[in-house]
């Protein structure tokens, strides 16, 4: 396919370098199983699973199908006091499979949504019982929680704060786990328990009467794959239990089997209170998000209300629409029927014994893994993110696609992977590293 130099102009690319990206574009045309196809004809490897949606490969037809046939049958009906069968059904499927005690699903379009979704869910919960008060969100350093006015004030991403410094009042930030003593650990790191320590020191610092909830990634996707040290969810469960703080897990990439599960709280042992999610929830096929609450939160959110009266005051004109339903029924089918949490939790071993293989090339400053992800980080070039562009740049050319954030590669292979498709992911990253040099 050729593409004419200046068709590129109109479209605004998100999170992209795109003037760099319009002088050397790379436009992925088809794709199917693990494989992408490039506008040049060239074909690779889908290493993240597009950006860790696809989790049960490219191309599904029965998604596809299933999405066909419901926008042919009903395509909308206003979610708000109404609704459509495919969102009961996808929101029972998921219950079953959510960890014990959360089985209520609030629908949206993205994780972003979610996110901003789940803070207002921990305002409504606070207000119901009568602690309003509760005005203070605990994030942590290198969180990612979306682009939204909420996910970007928890956001620990010095970017997101720099460059949009108006937004929520009232978070604060606990460290981050990353620590250069634990450089190369497969699996969880040491010192969880005293890390968590710093959401004690926010209940010294502000008063626990003043803190609504606190927020993590069960396993910090975007900012690298920060595995959580261990110790680190379990002790954030019991500080949050003593003192009446809710605890959100914000499982957009590590929920429907990343971890081996189908969702890092159960992989880690720890329930939160409310949990986020998007991404492989269709599979990547539809936009669509949720948040999923415990039995706790949505009760008294729903008795707190007058009979007759909306008892949750949020929603969105595409909340649960039926395509997107119909993709997710279809998908939940898949992963159930195929096993593939299960196939996740096998191939994890072999995955990460490849990539830490990796470790001996010289521009490698450290490697980290669970389950089907890992996080690779370069050394930096003349400024922070150069060489991870370059590098991310050079892979696609050498046919995989891997997705970056900095200088740091994150490798999250569709769950229908194959050991054959991890050594080739291995073997490109080698070749192309080697190729890139100091
Ligand atoms: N939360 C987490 C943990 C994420 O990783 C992401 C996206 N990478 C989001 C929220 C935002 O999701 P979306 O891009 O669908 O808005």
């Amino acid at each position: 396919m050729n593409i004419a130099a200046n068709s590129l102009e109109h479209h605004w690319m998100p999170f992209t370098a795109n003037r760099a990206f319009k002088s050397d574009p790379r436009l992925v045309v088809k794709s199917e199983g693990v494989h992408l196809w490039d506008h040049r004809g060239g074909q690779l490897l889908d290493g993240s699973s597009g950006l860790f949606c696809v989790a049960a490969g490219h191309g599904r037809t029965e998604i596809a199908d299933a999405v066909h046939a419901q926008l042919q049958t009903n395509d909308y009906m206003s979610p708000f006091a109404s609704g459509t069968p495919g969102s009961f059904e996808l929101a029972r499927k998921l219950a079953a499979i959510l960890p014990e005690g959360i089985d209520h699903v609030f629908f949206v379009n993205s994780g972003s949504e979610a996110v901003d979704t789940a803070l207002k869910v921990a305002m409504a919960y606070n207000r119901a019982r009568g602690e309003g008060q509760r005005i203070r969100f605990v994030s942590r350093e290198r969180a990612y929680h979306g682009v939204n006015i909420g996910g970007v004030s928890l956001s620990g991403m010095v970017k997101n704060r720099e460059t949009f410094p108006v937004v929520m009042p009232n978070v604060v930030l606990m460290r981050h786990t990353w620590s250069p003593n634990e450089r190369f650990v497969r699996g969880q790191p040491e010192g969880g328990a005293e890390l968590a320590e710093d959401l004690q020191r926010m209940i010294d610092a502000y008063g626990a009467s003043t803190i609504g909830a606190c927020i993590v990634e069960p396993i910090a996707g975007s900012t690298g794959i920060l595995v959580p040290p261990k110790g680190y969810l379990e002790r954030l469960r019991e500080i949050c239990d003593t003192y009446g703080i809710l605890l959100i897990f914000d499982e957009v990439i590590c929920g429907f089997g990343r971890t081996g599960k189908a969702f890092a709280s159960q992989s880690f042992g720890v329930t939160p209170d409310i949990m986020t999610m998007a991404k492989a929830l269709t599979n990547g096929a539809q936009p669509m998000g949720a948040v999923a609450v415990s039995d706790k939160v949505y009760d008294t959110i729903v008795d707190a209300a007058p009979e007759n009266a909306i008892e949750f005051f949020h929603g969105y004109t595409y909340s649960g629409h039926p395509a997107a339903c119909a993709a997710g029924i279809a998908t939940l089918d898949i992963y159930e029927n195929e096993k593939l949490f299960e196939r996740a939790a096998a191939l994890s071993d072999y995955f990460l014994d490849k990539m830490f293989e990796l470790q001996d090339i010289d521009l490698i400053t450290d490697i980290r893994g669970y389950g089907l992800l890992a996080g690779i980080d370069l050394a930096p070039g003349a400024a922070p993110g150069l060489r991870g562009s370059e590098v991310q740049t050079r892979l696609f050319w050498n046919g995989l696609h891997v997705k970056f954030t900095g200088d740091c590669g994150i490798i999250a292979p569709p769950l229908v992977a194959e050991r054959s498709h991890v050594d080739e992911i291995c073997s490109i990253i080698r070749k192309t590293l080697e190729e890139t040099g100091h």
